[in-house]
């Protein structure tokens, strides 16, 4: 039994529980996966988490998605499940900011309380990256780090995307408008990989990154009608890590 859970607090959770739905519908068929009982789980709650081996969070509003972790009581565990790779783990967008160990380019007082990240990939992520709404694009993009040759260059969709700008994350003093998750980066830990960059006036963007057991996107695979990406998330983090 594989359970993928799907953050369900705000966002495009519906269309990553959707995605995921088809996929395991799709693989009833194929002989690999016949002896596998894969389903998926909304998470909204910390008792959710005993029941999954692995967790998308989607994209949305990533201080609204903050605000409701803390409400939750979600933060916490997850913070000690990620950024202690225990659980295979993939954010889209919002969700992939909620996943880095630096947060730049942010409102930092949210109403009582304060933009609090998840971290666990130690990269300096600038949120609304590329500007505002009207800045959105769909790109094909060459997605070289994939060993699954379906994504070798994959339709991305950008929408209010956040970039990747360092995968060092410096201890020095804090930049203003910025957070950081706190998480202590081990002596000799591998940094993040870098996935895929778009190509902006001669600079290459990095928008796709994978630490271990977490994967982090700056688009939205699960808005357009391709599953390659959830399959492969499936494949190479979720069911590898539950054997
Ligand atoms: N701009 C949003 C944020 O900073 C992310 C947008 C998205 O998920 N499409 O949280």
């Amino acid at each position: 039994q594989i359970t993928v859970g799907v953050l369900a607090l705000q966002g495009s959770f519906r269309e990553h529980i959707s995605h995921m739905e088809k996929l395991i519908q799709s693989l009833k068929h194929d002989p690999s996966y016949a002896n596998k009982l894969i389903s998926v789980k909304p998470v909204r709650t910390p008792i959710d988490l005993q029941q999954i081996d692995g967790l998308i969070i989607g994209g949305g509003e990533s201080t609204t998605i903050s605000i409701l972790l803390q409400r939750t009581g979600l933060l916490k565990p997850l913070q000690d499940l990620i950024q202690n790779q225990k659980l295979p783990t993939w954010g889209t967008c919002a969700g992939l900011i909620l996943l880095c160990d630096e947060v730049t380019n942010t409102k930092i007082q949210l109403g009582d309380l304060t933009y609090k990240t998840i971290g666990g990939l130690d990269v300096s992520v600038e949120r609304n990256s590329f500007g505002r709404q009207l800045e959105s694009f769909t790109e094909n993009v060459p997605c070289a780090g994939f060993t699954n040759s379906a994504l070798d260059s994959f339709d991305c969709v950008f929408i209010r995307a956040p970039v990747i700008k360092s995968t060092v994350v410096s201890s020095g003093k804090l930049k203003e408008n910025s957070v950081r998750s706190g998480r202590k980066v081990h002596a000799g830990e591998a940094p993040a990989q870098v996935l895929a960059t778009v190509s902006r006036n001669g600079e290459d963007l990095v928008v796709a990154v994978r630490k271990g057991k977490i994967l982090g996107t700056s688009f939205h695979p699960e808005l357009i009608e391709n599953y390659g990406f959830h399959k492969w998330f499936l494949d190479e983090f979720v069911i590898r890590n539950s054997i």
